[in-house]
């Protein structure tokens, strides 16, 4: 048996092509422009690359791009205060601080300045309590993207057992109520669950979000299961270069499994064009109109 391929790259173009077109209708009945912010704090070369491309991709969606870019010693309020000229800038819908922040800068507070209606990264204490509570909520654009791999999949997640692997707030926290939500039943697991390969083998919908490098084996996985691989971790290669793997043995979850994300090409491409999703969202928000069709 081999599994199916659940391809990111392919579902992350259409759903930009829909963000696309509901902003340019957005723009054309409401003259309404959703705006992006995106502020950089140093030089970290792989939060460098992740800014360039959601600047690239917010463009191309026909929105506008703010960036803002910081010295690695700016100060606490000097963030704070452009935090504050973001929130009230009636151009700006989405604002994203890259994480993560050099270190001296406190994070939650840099997080809980931003206004929670402009939250695209749904990190905000607002956010998440709501979206824990069963409330619309701007959720996060990792966890979000999950959800939308595992639906080309299964239409309906209702009934389904779902593990996740992995609590934090950026990924594995929102993703668990997500799942709820979709009336899914939910296990979450971490570095101190018992018997991982246990709870694992009971699932029909497997989210590995860890940060191990393929941490998750074939005989884990129920077969017909769908495993879904949040995690990136570089790794050495035997020619002295480097590659990317998830936290699933993907070779060996393709005999097992119904359907796998692979990585690269699967989670990750998600994020950003959930991203644009949450600021559409935002904007239409802001402005008072219905919630876009994405
Ligand atoms: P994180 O904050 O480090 O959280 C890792 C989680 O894994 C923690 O909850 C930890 O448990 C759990 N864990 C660690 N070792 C474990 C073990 N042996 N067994 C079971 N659970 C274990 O990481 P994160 O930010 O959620 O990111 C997870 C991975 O996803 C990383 O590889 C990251 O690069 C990747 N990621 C990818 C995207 C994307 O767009 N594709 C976006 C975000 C993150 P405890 O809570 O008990 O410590």
């Amino acid at each position: 048996m081999t599994a199916q391929i659940i391809d990111g790259k392919v579902i992350a173009a259409e759903l930009r092509a829909r963000v696309a077109d509901e902003v340019a209708r957005v723009k054309r009945d409401h003259g309404l422009t959703p705006g992006l912010a995106v502020v950089l704090v140093g030089s970290d070369p792989a939060s460098e690359v992740y800014v360039r491309s959601k600047h690239t991709q917010t463009q191309a969606a026909g929105m506008a791009s703010f960036e803002h870019k910081l010295p690695a010693d700016v100060g606490q309020d000097e963030l704070l205060a452009l935090i504050g000229k973001l929130n009230a800038d009636p151009a700006v819908h989405g604002i994203l601080v890259q994480l993560p922040l050099p270190k001296g800068l406190d994070t939650e507070r840099v997080i809980a300045a931003i206004d929670p209606a402009k939250d695209v990264d749904g990190l905000h204490p607002n956010n998440a309590g709501r979206l824990a509570g069963g409330l619309p909520a701007l959720s996060p654009c990792t966890p979000l993207g999950c959800i939308i791999l595992t639906k080309s999949v299964h239409p309906s997640l209702a009934g389904m057992n779902a593990i996740v692997i992995g609590r934090s707030n950026l990924v594995g926290r929102p993703l668990v109520q997500l799942l709820l939500n979709e009336n899914a039943t939910v296990t979450i697991a971490h570095s101190r669950s018992r018997d991982l390969p246990a709870l694992c083998r009971q699932a029909d919908l497997v989210y590995a979000a860890v940060g191990k490098a393929e941490m998750v084996r074939g005989d884990w996985i129920k077969p017909g299961a769908t495993v879904i691989d949040v995690g990136i971790t570089r790794i050495p290669t035997a020619e002295g270069k480097t590659r990317l793997v998830g936290d699933v043995a993907f070779d060996e979850a393709m005999k097992v499994a119904g359907a796998v994300t692979p990585v690269p090409g699967g989670v990750g491409q998600m994020t950003v064009a959930c991203l644009l999703v949450n600021t559409l969202r935002a904007a239409c928000a802001i402005k008072g109109l219905s919630a876009p069709a994405v």
